[in-house]
């Protein structure tokens, strides 16, 4: 019954999240894009602000986070260089979790972002008291969750894990005899279990909209047509894409695939905001994005992620001229220092 209830929330979020981003590039001349983006980069140094945007994020907030000194990154990526920038203020373009990220580990900051409405579906179906309920009824469970997580389900964690470094903590639980507790996507889940061969793993149901939709049928017959292609696939994919590619791992690999790998071209399963940064890191070579469905299928989001498309030239600059506070992120205190441990728990793993 939640289960059921929790789908529903995710398709009618889906819905108004395709509204709210149409409304972002709806009517937009070549010349008001002009003025909007210098009108941003006036407002950045005015605000002492800086901008830090997700790889899935449109081109030209990318172009202008390069431009004015901010960075185009992943999720944890994102936080680490707003806790090093000087700048008091930070502009995320990307979904929540990652304002509440650079929150949880820059709480001195003010911490913006286009539009707080930005969701995602992993986030979504995975609510804090449900995910409670379940955790508190396994206790004998090491809780990992993925960062495409609220604030609070990561108060409730013993670890935080990225795409980029998952398998290593749970292979380095599973040697370790623990058993896991891993939320919420499933199939990052399942492909981590399967590498790792951890053999007690509980998985929670949650998915990403964009990466369930890409179909092996399409990827098959896209593949024939050009053997020379090699796949790339980001873990939250189902299984059968999965086992389609040269290549599986997150935003940072698949774009420094695109750079070493020696294929001509790529078809890349994953949200082709990601395309900018692969074009600059390899010119010369031919992205296609994986296909989402034939004559019959059918996709939530179809590729685009309806929510990272709500950040766009049109709302960065409304928050940069209003420093609106509804479009500011806080944190409970008691949560965010909750949610700081197996944050940083990630960080000293990783630079170990
Ligand atoms: S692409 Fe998927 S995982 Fe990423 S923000 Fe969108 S819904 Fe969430």
């Amino acid at each position: 019954m939640e289960t059921q209830k929790i789908i529903e929330n995710i398709k009618t979020e889906v819905e108004q999240a395709k509204n709210l981003a149409a409304e972002q590039i709806s009517d937009l001349s070549e010349t008001e894009k002009t003025e909007l983006i210098s009108r941003i980069k006036h407002l950045l140094k005015k605000r002492k602000a800086v901008l830090v945007a997700h790889y899935y994020t449109a081109p030209e907030l990318q172009q202008l986070a390069d431009e004015t000194g901010g960075t185009v990154a992943d999720s944890l990526e994102m936080a680490r260089f707003g806790n090093k920038h000087p700048a008091s203020t930070l502009l995320v373009a990307g979904v929540r979790f990652m304002g509440e990220t650079a929150k949880i580990l820059n709480p001195e900051k003010r911490v913006f972002m286009p539009d707080t409405r930005a969701d995602c579906s992993l986030d979504i179906s995975c609510p804090a008291p449900l995910f409670t309920e379940y955790c508190d009824s396994h206790p004998d469970h090491t809780v990992v969750v993925y960062a495409n997580t609220s604030a609070a389900v990561k108060a409730r964690a013993d670890w935080v894990v990225t795409s980029g470094i998952a398998l290593k903590i749970v292979k380095y639980l599973t040697a370790k005899g623990e058993k896991i507790l891993w939320a919420p996507d499933k199939h990052l889940g399942d492909y981590v279990k399967k590498m790792s061969k951890a053999k007690d793993m509980l998985l929670w149901p949650g998915t990403c909209v964009v990466h369930e939709s890409f179909k092996a049928d399409g990827i098959k017959q896209l593949k024939k047509q050009h053997p020379d292609a090699a796949v790339l696939v980001h873990p939250e994919s189902p299984e059968d894409i999965i086992a389609m590619a040269d290549i599986v791992g997150s935003t940072t690999a698949i774009i420094n695939a695109a750079k070493n790998l020696d294929a001509p071209r790529f078809i890349v399963a994953t949200e082709p905001g990601i395309f900018y940064k692969m074009k600059q890191a390899a010119p010369d070579k031919i992205f296609m994005e994986a296909p989402t469905g034939g004559d019959f299928a059918t996709c939530e989001s179809c590729l685009r992620c309806p929510w990272m498309a709500m950040n766009g030239l049109r709302s960065l600059a409304r928050v940069l001229e209003n420093e609106s506070l509804e479009n500011e992120i806080h944190v409970d205190e008691a949560i965010r220092k909750k949610a700081l441990i197996p944050l940083n728990r990630m960080l000293d793993f990783q630079n170990k």
